[in-house]
């Protein structure tokens, strides 16, 4: 008998979405919250509650089923993803602190160009950020208005070869700081693995890649329900749920 058809079967999913539900109450609340504060693109959050809708649709057609347990863990999973768009919503906050320090900094220049603590700060933001091509404008700057120093020059030098180590891709170890080529696997000086499970992902990390990763989670999970609903095979329904929640996660892993 399928599941589904009988009396005992439809308590059985009233169940499993009450269940469902009650899982996806907390996680739903807090992105919820980050959206309405602001913290957060809607992109992430539409993105999110359709992924946890779907699973809950997902489960509810398939429950009675090893299909509906199995989606049913996935949605514990999920549950949890709510930490990398809580991520991404932090990351916003500290740009715009970010910004309005550097504004701080250039306020504080226009009134006192001899001054060191402003350059300082901002090419210190600025190097945190990674933004070094605006770090060097500091640096550059400060030279100009108060004259050269050994310090500075060593600031210089530094942030030029951050930039040059980004421009070519080079991978510097972690472990003894020597400048490896780009698709190094491991340090060429100490040995230390380089290649890291992330940069496949890092791969993805584009606007288009993440759009793409986005769209790719969403049709399989659509998929996934449809063929849920007219009785497929368990085991395809599975692995298009499967891709639907790698996909979303490594989505939701990338934007934060
Ligand atoms: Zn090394």
């Amino acid at each position: 008998m399928y599941p589904g058809t009988t009396a005992e079967a439809a308590v059985g999913n009233t169940v499993a979405l009450m269940l469902a539900l009650l899982m996806i109450a907390y996680p739903f609340y807090r992105v919820l919250g980050m959206l309405v504060e602001g913290t957060i693109e809607g992109v992430e959050a539409t993105v999110y509650f359709a992924v946890l809708l779907g699973f809950v649709a997902g489960i509810v057609t398939t429950w009675g089923t090893a299909l509906g347990f199995l989606l049913f863990l996935m949605l514990g999973a999920l549950c949890f993803a709510y930490r990398f768009i809580q991520a991404t919503a932090e990351r916003h906050a500290m740009d715009r602190m970010d910004a309005e320090d550097l504004a701080e900094c250039d306020a504080a220049i226009e009134r006192a160009p001899a001054l060191k603590w402003p350059y300082d700060r901002a090419v210190a933001i600025c190097r945190r950020r990674e933004e070094y091509e605006r770090a060097i404008e500091y640096v550059e700057r400060y030279v100009t208005e108060v004259g050269d120093s050994a310090e500075m020059q060593r600031v210089l030098e530094r942030l030029k070869t951050l930039l040059r180590q980004r421009a070519v891709g080079a991978k510097v170890c972690p472990e003894c700081g020597t400048e490896n080529y780009a698709g190094a696997g491991i340090c060429l000086q100490c040995g230390r693995s380089l290649a890291l499970p992330s940069d496949l992902l890092a791969g993805c990390a584009t606007e288009m890649g993440l759009k793409a990763l986005s769209a790719t989670g969403i049709t399989l999970m659509v998929a996934g329900i449809v063929l849920a609903i007219v009785g497929a095979d368990g085991l395809l329904v599975g692995v298009l749920f499967v891709g639907a929640f790698s996909a979303s996660v490594a989505y939701l892993y990338l934007r934060s």
